[in-house]
């Protein structure tokens, strides 16, 4: 597999004093889709800026199909797609119109590349007199992605395309995506929704600006250490409190309406003493049934073993 894009060491710091990106290093392979998966604040946006030729890095290089994206940066704005976190179309244009303005300005025809776009213009093209505006968040997000392909992209990278999109269209999307990538275009998607995160050939997890790892979906679940369970509690808020009593190595968090516990020790005894722990404490509970980690729980449990890593350190 080729490289679409190597990542070498890349520091970013606001004003002198937000550390955006802490070394950040990776590859993404040709044709692959990528994952960046963190919660808000994380890097993703800023890493994003500096892919698509936006933003400088204080160090670091980065080139896309072998291109420099500083000293080369008007051949790579060629060969990319960009989709920005914020709504970037014109909404006083008509969505024919905000088409037609990205392909002129790519030097292309809307002609050229219908083959490509088509599968979301046949959902989009209904509204095509509509103001871009005036459309609903999911279609938006179509017309939007229909514009970052116009040019026939050989990189695609897409911040946060999702955020606030209702579930059917997210879903939809990310068939899109899937579709995308048969065409052979590498695409570089992030998102703070971890659920979608599986939807990725890899994904790197970033948390302030720092990469926690890189890996696919499936090795990230294999590789969880724990041995996970879930459960419903009366007072999920007086359950916290009470697990830092709590004396098993293990690792809780509210997940939902449910709670979420992963055990370090051999659960044949840590799931009794668990159990008698929480009648101890008065706390009445639902059946506690083991489960297999999502890419969530994984994230949670690398983030939590580097912070006890970094307590432990001087
Ligand atoms: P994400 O996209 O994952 O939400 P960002 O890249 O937007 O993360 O932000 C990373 C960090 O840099 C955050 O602490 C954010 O507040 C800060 N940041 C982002 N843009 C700027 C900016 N223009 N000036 C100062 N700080 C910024």
């Amino acid at each position: 597999m080729t490289n679409a894009i190597t990542i070498e060491h890349v520091n970013k710091v606001y004003d002198g004093k937000v550390t955006a990106l802490k070394d950040v290093s990776f590859n993404v392979e040709e044709g692959e889709v990528f994952g960046l998966v963190g919660p808000d604040g994380a890097g993703k946006s800023t890493l994003f800026n500096i892919l698509t030729t936006l933003l400088l890095p204080d160090s670091g290089k980065i080139s896309l199909l072998g291109m420099d994206v500083i000293n080369e940066y008007k051949s790579v704005r060629q060969i990319i797609g960009y989709l920005p976190g914020v709504f970037s179309l014109y909404p006083d244009l008509s969505v024919e119109e905000n088409l037609q303005f990205f392909a002129v300005m790519y030097k292309s025809s809307i002609e050229e590349n219908m083959e490509l776009i088509r599968p979301i213009w046949k959902q989009i093209s209904p509204f095509s007199d509509r103001k871009a505006g005036k459309l609903s968040g999911g279609m938006k997000q179509k017309l939007a992605l229909c514009c970052a392909l116009i040019h026939c992209p050989k990189i695609l990278f897409l911040d946060e395309p999702t955020t606030g999109v209702d579930p059917v269209s997210r879903k939809e999307f990310w068939d899109i995506l899937k579709s995308i990538r048969t065409q052979g275009i590498t695409v570089v998607v992030s998102t703070p929704y971890m659920d979608e995160a599986t939807r990725c050939d890899r994904i790197a997890m970033i948390q302030e600006g720092q990469i926690l790892g890189i890996n696919t979906p499936s090795a990230f679940i294999r590789d969880f250490q724990g041995k996970l369970y879930t459960f419903r509690s009366e007072n999920i808020f007086s359950l916290l409190n009470i697990m830092e009593q709590c004396p098993l190595r293990c690792n809780y968090y509210p997940y939902g309406e449910h709670c979420h516990i992963a055990f370090y020790d051999d659960v044949a005894t840590a799931l009794p003493q668990f159990e008698q722990f929480l009648q101890e404490q008065g706390q009445s509970h639902g059946e506690i049934i083991a489960i297999d980690p999502s890419v969530e729980d994984c994230f949670i449990e690398i983030v939590q073993m580097r912070n006890a890593l970094n307590q432990t350190q001087p």
